[in-house]
């Protein structure tokens, strides 16, 4: 407690429900008022439609976590921060929209490589 100091103050919006959040970074790379997920990619829909026509197969996240992953990776042309505020994060009320949804996934399967 003694030396933790507040590094940064981020202004970020949900990427679920939009909300914007007053996010806190201590020194010690503590993140408060909100729940950074990472970088997540944002892909074209022509990319999508690709993705969307490879099919695709069964692949373990982890032991008790089966995701369908599909074959081709499509190619992103930006990224976004992906940052939750707590209350999405604590109780989930909305879900995250198709393309969001598998771009997290996307970055999963990469995390896991
Ligand atoms: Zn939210």
């Amino acid at each position: 407690m003694a030396n933790r100091k507040i590094l940064k103050r981020l202004k970020r919006k949900c990427s679920v429900c939009g909300k914007n959040i007053c996010a806190i970074v201590y020194n010690n790379r503590k993140i408060r008022g909100g729940h950074y997920f990472g970088k997540i990619p944002l892909y074209r829909k022509s990319e999508m439609n690709k993705m969307g026509r490879s099919g695709a197969h069964k692949s373990k996240i982890s032991r008790t976590w089966t995701v369908n992953v599909y074959n081709y990776d499509p190619k992103s042309y930006a990224h976004f921060e992906y940052w939750e505020c707590p209350q999405c994060y604590w109780h989930p009320t909305m879900k995250a929209s198709p393309i969001q949804q598998a771009a997290i996934k996307a970055t999963l399967k990469k995390r896991k490589r």
